[in-house]
């Protein structure tokens, strides 16, 4: 029987109503002959709930409760899921994570797939039930307990089960009707693809467009999963959405195919370090075991250049991490300090930026990108803080106030709204 992956979002499955339409959609799936396996997010707003929940009990709490209180939307939304589908005649059955079992690592709230047995699905599938609804965002560890897998992480539950099921398509059903040039929250201007090459996906995902999990579009990639994007609030079919896949299947693409940002950064300087072997694995290694994710990164030149027989030159370095790691990465540097491990004047640090990045794999073989981007932010005086680049991306650090006029900006730039 050939077998789809369904997944919906919180905003669509955020109430009974919407619960209803979405097992709709699984419905009309099952009448054409398929089997379906339905992964469920919690409804809109509940794990932001229960997080709060566990911060307000436990400030500095147990991941393992964590993982236990917050994996908890889901297997709401999954039960309901079930119980609507067999209230419209379709035979269903809810499982949790462990039930499946999902085998994860036993890193709590970012935990990774191990391994996706299939045969207690595959037995329910041959008894005669036609949909599988499984809680997404969620697993169990080696050690039996419940795990997640970073926010957002319904997105990637739905990659591995198409991965481990053959299944034709995974279908990612949300708010918008596809992936966008942008976020078309930010503009109007922002244009539906009807394909993005995984390499560009991948990079917006990392750079902050939420629409997939970054994981879900590696998984994807590695696995040859047809992943689509498409509303759950719409009519749709085969046709519908964008589809995330090779970049030989995409006719032609353009330099830049879209523009992604992230709020939640803050910029890090350490000031007048010393300029010599071994200082910046000084910095960077405490903060790698306090687990602090360093993204962008820049040290300035020094006066004069390093050299054994004239020691003593001094410089400046400056990462970004996300803001919610400010409090650890602050604190890594100043025991790091005290522990005589690196030596700095002052540690400044700037809470108030956002990273804004252009996104295309045309820019491996077209130049000025980064010239052409630079002039359209300074054409609204936007002042550029950090830059960092990979062979399909340039990103930007900038005053979070100007993030969405940047985003604007950038789209204008490369006339995106043409795409
Ligand atoms: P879900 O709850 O269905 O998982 P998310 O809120 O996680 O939905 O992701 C969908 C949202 O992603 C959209 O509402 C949109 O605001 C945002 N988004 C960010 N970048 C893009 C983009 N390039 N294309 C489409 N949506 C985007
Ligand atoms: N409910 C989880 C979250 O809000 C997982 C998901 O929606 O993908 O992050
Ligand atoms: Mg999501």
């Amino acid at each position: 029987m050939p077998l789809l992956v369904m997944k919906f979002g919180g905003t669509s499955v955020a109430d009974l109503a919407r619960i209803k339409n979405a097992a709709e959609k699984v419905k009309k799936e099952v009448e054409r002959g398929y089997d379906v396996i339905v992964i469920v997010s919690a409804m809109s707003g509940k794990t932001n709930e229960l997080v709060g929940w566990v911060e307000q009990t436990s400030p500095l709490f147990d991941a393992r409760e964590y993982d236990a209180v917050v994996a908890s939307g889901e297997n709401v939304t999954a039960g309901l899921m079930a119980l609507t589908l067999q209230e419209m005649d379709v035979p269903a059955r809810s499982w949790q994570g462990w039930q499946v079992p999902i085998n994860t690592t036993s890193a709590h709230s970012s935990a990774r797939f191990v391994d996706i047995p299939r045969e207690n699905i595959d037995a329910k599938f041959a008894e005669g039930f036609k949909v599988a609804v499984v809680a997404g965002f969620q697993g169990v560890s080696p050690e039996g307990r419940i795990t997640t897998l970073g926010r957002g992480g319904s997105d990637t539950t739905a990659v591995a089960f198409a991965a481990a099921f053959a299944a034709e398509r995974c279908d990612i059903y949300t708010d918008v009707d596809g992936i966008y040039t942008t976020d078309p929250r930010i503009t109007s201007k922002a244009k539906k693809l009807d394909r993005i090459a995984f390499e560009e996906m991948l990079e917006l995902a990392s750079l902050g467009a939420k629409v997939l999990q970054t994981r879900s579009v590696e998984l994807a990639m590695r696995y040859k999963v047809k992943l689509r994007v498409l509303s759950s609030f719409e009519d749709t079919d085969e046709t519908s959405g964008t589809l995330v896949c090779d970049e030989d299947d995409i006719m032609e693409s353009k330099v830049v195919s879209g523009v992604a940002y992230s709020r939640e950064e803050a910029k890090i300087t350490l000031f007048t370090i010393e300029d010599r072997p071994g200082v910046a694995s000084g910095i960077f290694g405490p903060l790698a075991d306090a687990g602090i994710n360093v993204d962008m990164i820049v040290q300035n030149i020094s006066e004069k250049d390093y050299d054994e027989a004239h020691p003593g030159a001094v410089t400046d370095m400056t990462f970004s991490c996300p803001i919610n790691q400010v409090a650890r990465a602050k604190k890594a540097l100043e025991e790091a300090q005290a522990k005589d491990l690196i030596k700095y004047d002052e540690l400044i640090i700037d809470e108030d930026v956002a990273k804004v990045s252009v996104v295309g794999i045309g820019m491996r073989s077209h130049a000025g990108v980064a010239a052409r981007m630079f002039r359209a932010l300074s054409a609204d005086g936007i002042n550029i803080k950090v830059i960092s680049t990979s062979e399909i991306k340039i990103s930007v650090l900038i005053d979070r106030k100007y993030m969405e006029l940047a985003v604007q900006a950038l789209h204008d730039a490369f006339e995106l709204e043409k795409a």
